[in-house]
């Protein structure tokens, strides 16, 4: 029976939110094909502990491969799978989006010759094979991928998935000895750094508070910074105010940017251009702040108010300071 392979990345003694999101599901479609679901693990062996490796028991992963190698980079990671796959004959491979899984994704179907497929929203389950689902023609229709061939390769939308603990109990933890490719080691890890809000990763934030070309000029963030400061969120931005030079493009939501799924994502002077919106729109909550009342993303809002960002934002600020004391 086709077991499931999952990648999941580790930074800083945990493991990132999509990624446990990418187990839980993995785990449940594994269960619903007759297989496993088998994770595995690539950085420093000192900072991926047992016990940490063992914890993805509790999101449905069986056994969890532990790899002995540089964190964060593609080449490495692509090795490593191919590795366990080959060995193992698993038939999927399961990433939870972001920028390295679609590039680990991507070279690990080149390695394998495998067939994959991107930006997927949903997966289901016919027999012993997943049929993977991605929004095409900007959302509004769903295509829907089936795999040939031996391996099939599905890198999710961010945060597609959701977190469910199973309760189930520690997953048998296999070192393995990977044999590097020459070129794989060839880069390696300067720096890593949050992409902005003090403490928070813009992936991994369950508050966003992104500002558009209503913000009127560079300065205008602000405003934003202020308030995801006070909710304990991060800023996030539109494509014309990153090209504009008013923002970091780290912060760019939509088609030719990032993919959120917030808790909360307020839009600050943003008109809700498709663009924009496919980047946005599986938040939990959207907020929007506009002073045209027939803007677009009015009608993709759980929540609009009409009216003067410069007035608003601050208020919204205060009034979240003063509910959390100061
Ligand atoms: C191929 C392609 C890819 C693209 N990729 C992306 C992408 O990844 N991400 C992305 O965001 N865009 C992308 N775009 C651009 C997209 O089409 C829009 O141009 C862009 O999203 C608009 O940004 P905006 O909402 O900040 O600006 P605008 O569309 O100019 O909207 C500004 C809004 O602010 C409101 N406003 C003005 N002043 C105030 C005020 N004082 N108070 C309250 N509201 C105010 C206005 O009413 C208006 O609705 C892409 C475009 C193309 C062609």
């Amino acid at each position: 029976m086709p077991s499931i392979l999952v990648y999941v990345l580790h930074y800083d003694g945990a493991f990132n939110k999509n990624s446990l999101g990418a187990v839980s599901e993995g785990a449940k479609l594994a269960s619903a094909i007759g297989g496993e679901c088998h994770a595995i693990v690539v950085g420093d062996k000192a900072g991926l502990s047992d016990e940490l490796c063992a914890s993805l028991g509790g999101y449905g992963a069986t056994k969890v491969f532990r790899a002995e190698g540089p964190e964060g980079l593609a080449q490495p990671v692509v090795d490593a799978m191919a590795q366990v796959i080959r060995a193992g004959g698993h038939g999927y491979a399961l990433f939870g989006g972001g920028l390295l899984g679609f590039e680990i994704g991507a070279g690990l179907a080149a390695r394998l010759d495998a067939g994959v497929a991107m930006e997927i929203t949903a997966v289901r389950a016919e027999g012993s094979k997943l049929i993977a689902e991605r929004p095409i023609l900007g959302d509004s229709a769903i295509s829907e991928i089936h795999y040939k061939g031996d391996l099939g390769i599905i890198i999710s939308r961010l945060n597609a998935f959701e977190i469910r603990e199973t309760g189930g109990g520690a997953a048998a933890v296999e070192d393995v000895a990977v044999e590097y490719s020459p070129w794989s080691t060839k880069a390696t890890m300067v720096q890593r750094g949050e992409q902005r809000g003090e403490q928070v990763n813009i992936e991994d934030a369950d508050v966003l508070v992104a500002g558009g070309r209503g913000l009127g000029k560079a300065e205008g963030f602000q405003l934003c910074e202020d308030l995801a400061g006070a909710l304990g969120g991060a800023v996030a931005a539109t494509r014309a105010v990153v090209d504009a030079g008013w923002y970091s493009y780290s912060a760019q939501i939509g088609q030719t940017g990032k993919s959120v799924a917030p808790k909360l994502y307020l839009a600050a002077g943003i008109s809700g251009a498709i663009q924009h919106k496919v980047g946005m729109q599986n938040s939990e909550n959207i907020v929007a702040i506009n002073k045209d009342a027939n803007a677009p993303i009015f009608e993709f809002s759980d929540l609009g108010i009409v009216g003067d960002l410069n007035k608003i934002l601050p208020k919204l600020t205060e009034a979240v300071k003063a509910k959390k004391g100061g």
